[in-house]
């Protein structure tokens, strides 16, 4: 699927209508150059979840778990060094109920589950301020049929 996201408030939009048909054990990659919009995508998906607080990058953290129901683990892997990965303790998250979010997977890949839905957003012109492209494909059973759901869901309410 392919969608123009004009404005900010419409990326939060996409990510309430992505929260509202989240089960709890997704597995979402986010991928895009800094700026693209990313992480203002899991903050309408936190937002979609009905979680109130703060939501700000792991750059830096490289996880922030969110206590929303069910549970989010939002992973930015941009500074990810060699190792980091194993002693994050990812695997143990990906095993428990929750939604994992990762900023930045192609820097991890190769530990990194197949199956999942896999979000890439866009520049127009390399212009921060124009809208985004966001192009949304899914590999794997349940993440194909949360695609279909989210088609159909998207097409009736943006
Ligand atoms: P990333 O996590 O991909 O590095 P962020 O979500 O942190 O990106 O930042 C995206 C920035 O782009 C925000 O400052 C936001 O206000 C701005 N922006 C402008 N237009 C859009 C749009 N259509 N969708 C999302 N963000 C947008
Ligand atoms: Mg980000």
């Amino acid at each position: 699927m392919q969608l123009c996201i004009p404005h900010e408030e419409d990326m939060i939009r996409l990510g309430m209508s992505l929260a509202s048909l989240l089960k709890g054990d997704e597995i979402i990659y986010l991928q895009g150059e800094l700026g693209a919009g990313k992480t203002t995508l899991v903050r309408g998906i936190l937002k979609g979840l009905g979680f109130e607080g703060r939501v700000t990058s792991p750059t830096f953290t490289l996880m922030n778990v969110y206590d929303s129901h069910p549970p989010v683990y939002h992973c930015d892997f941009y500074r990810l060094e060699g190792g980091d990965l194993t002693d994050l303790g990812l695997e143990d998250y990906l095993g428990k109920k929750g939604i994992t979010i990762i900023e930045w997977p192609e820097i991890g890949a190769s530990d990194l589950p197949q199956d999942a839905l896999i979000i890439n957003i866009e520049l127009v012109d390399g212009d921060y301020d124009q809208e985004r492209m966001v192009m949304i494909r899914a590999s794997g059973p349940d993440h194909s049929k949360l695609l279909e759901e989210l088609t159909a869901h998207v097409h009736i309410s943006h």
